[in-house]
């Protein structure tokens, strides 16, 4: 049987949200086997859980933001998709994280240091079968004409793939890979994908301060560019970090589904609405998907009994 996964200990990180500027302390717990991912706003009297889940979904513009059932006025946990990126890379299932103000912290603005934490922690196996969203059907969204149309598409496959293209009319970003291709059976997750970092323009940037949003945001946890160049003293990381950030950041949008999707994912140009939009619409058609399960692991998608306990 492909088996579920939790932590083996609990682990703590400190750190700022990107948006709120808010200094936040995160303990990750060990979950019993069907719990999901859930967040547990301790701050709240009582605490407040809110499961992660498709339609827990409140906010998408800049970050994707959960409430309970989805509600924009309820208690809110924000930017949870690279945590939960960090979590679909290992192959993780169960967790509680418990979390005392509304933002995931940034810390360097990757999935990098949430890998490293689990890691630390330990990973087991639990005795329930791994579940899987399988897609039966394309499913496709899209959203503006021209040179503002953007899509994103879920169609069937054996295995869970990643392909994103971007296209920035900057120089700095045009200059690097605006197109990869990821396998998430591949195993390279936390080489390949885990370390891209956020990214900002200069002339957003500014906006969004005045709308005081990205208060915690610095070249310590973004790569900022202005009209010409990479302005971060130790340039990138990648040679294509920018459309590799998208993908760590769509692998993080599409686990709130609470389970790994067996499909092929596309996108041209999408960032977390359309990504919350497209899980919304592949729901919204029941002969569109099914949970999956794996009595037997060598029917299972490749790589996946594999994940994590081989690093
Ligand atoms: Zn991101």
């Amino acid at each position: 049987m492909l088996k579920q996964r939790t932590l083996k200990s609990i682990t703590r990180a400190v750190g700022v949200g990107i948006h709120s500027g808010q200094k936040v302390e995160l303990a990750l717990r060990p979950a019993p086997p069907d719990t999901g991912i859930v967040f547990r706003r301790v701050d709240l009297c009582p605490p407040v859980d809110i499961p992660v889940g498709v339609m827990s979904v409140s906010d998408t513009r800049m970050a994707t933001t959960i409430s309970p059932d989805g509600d924009p006025g309820g208690p809110k946990v924000q930017t949870i998709e690279h945590l939960l990126s960090a979590c679909a890379g290992l192959g993780l299932d169960n967790l509680v994280i418990d979390i005392n103000a509304d933002e995931v912290p940034v810390l360097d603005g990757s999935a990098a240091a949430f890998v490293f934490l689990l890691q630390s922690a330990g990973i087991v196996l639990q005795d329930a079968p791994k579940r899987f969203l399988k897609v039966n059907k394309p499913v496709e969204v899209r959203q503006g004409e021209g040179k503002k149309l953007m899509w994103a598409r879920l169609e069937p496959h054996h295995g869970y793939t990643l392909s994103f293209e971007i296209e920035f009319d900057n120089p700095a970003v045009a200059a690097t890979g605006s197109r990869f291709v990821f396998d998430m059976g591949s195993g390279k997750y936390k080489k390949e994908i885990a370390r891209a970092r956020t990214f900002g323009m200069t002339a957003d940037i500014d906006l969004m301060r005045s709308r005081g949003l990205t208060l915690g945001g610095s070249m310590d946890n973004a790569i900022v560019v202005d009209d010409y160049k990479v302005l971060n003293a130790d340039g990138l990381r990648y040679d294509d970090e920018f459309v590799k950030h998208k993908i760590l950041d769509a692998i993080g949008d599409m686990q709130v589904a609470g389970m790994p999707l067996m499909a092929a994912y596309t996108s041209f140009k999408g960032g977390h609405a359309l990504n919350n939009k497209l899980l919304r619409a592949l729901l919204a058609d029941e002969s569109a998907y099914e949970i999956v399960r794996f009595e037997d692991e060598r029917q299972a998608p490749k790589g996946f009994a594999e994940l994590a306990p081989a690093w």
